[in-house]
C-alpha cells in the first residue's frame, strides 16, 4: 500500500490545502495529513482546532488520515513508516524554502522523496496568512475556506473589531 504524508501547519485549512489533500489522496492509497505542533511557531489555531477543521473537511475522503506531529518530519515519517511526503507550490516564491526542505529532509532520512503538486490558478494567491488578514479586517473570506473555517475565524477575530 503506496502511503503519503501531507505535512504543515494548517491554520487554518484553506480551499487550496484542501485542492492539494483530493489530488493527492486520489495518487496514493493512503494519505496522512500531518498537523504541526511546532514550538517555534505560535500557530493563529490551537492544534486541536487546526485538526479538528481538517477532520471536518475530510470526513468523506475515506483515505484521508488526519494527524498531529510534534517531532522532526523525518522522525515522524521514521515513526510512521512512510517515506513519500507531498506539499504544495503556489509559485517561484515557495519554490527555495520547499526546494531546501526537501533537501534538507533527503539528508536527514535517504528514503524519503518529496513530491510536489502545482497549485490551481485559481487557487495560486491563497495563504492561511491572507486568509487570517482579510478576516481580521472583516471581509468575506466564504470563497477561500470551508464553511466551519469561515466560522471559526468569525469567532477568532470578532472580539478584536
Ligand atoms: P507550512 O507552514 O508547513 O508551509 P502551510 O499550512 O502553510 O504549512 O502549507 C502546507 C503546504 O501546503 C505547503 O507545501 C504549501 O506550499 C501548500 N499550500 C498552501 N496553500 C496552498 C495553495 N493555495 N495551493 C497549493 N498549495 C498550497
Amino acid at each position: 500500500m503506496k502511503q503519503a504524508v501531507y505535512p504543515g501547519s494548517f491554520d487554518p485549512v484553506t480551499y487550496g490545502h484542501l485542492d492539494i489533500i483530493t489530488r493527492a489522496s486520489a495518487l496514493f492509497d493512503g494519505l496522512i495529513v500531518a498537523v504541526a505542533n511546532n514550538p517555534l511557531k505560535t500557530p493563529t489555531f490551537s492544534l486541536e482546532d487546526r485538526k479538528k477543521y481538517l477532520e471536518e473537511v475530510t470526513k468523506d475522503m475515506p483515505n484521508v488520515q488526519v494527524m498531529a506531529f510534534s517531532s522532526l518530519l523525518v522522525d515522524f515519517l521514521k515513526e510512521i513508516n512512510v517515506n513519500i511526503v507531498v506539499r504544495g507550490l503556489r509559485a517561484v516564491t515557495d519554490f527555495e524554502m520547499e526546494f531546501q526542505m526537501a533537501l534538507v529532509n533527503k539528508n536527514l532520512l535517504e528514503r524519503m522523496e518529496t513530491v510536489f503538486l502545482v497549485t490551481r490558478t485559481e487557487y495560486s494567491f491563497l495563504s492561511s496568512s491572507i486568509i487570517k488578514e482579510v478576516a481580521a479586517f472583516g471581509g468575506e473570506v466564504s470563497d477561500f475556506v470551508p464553511p466551519i473555517v469561515e466560522e471559526g475565524l468569525m469567532r477568532k477575530f470578532r472580539q478584536r473589531t
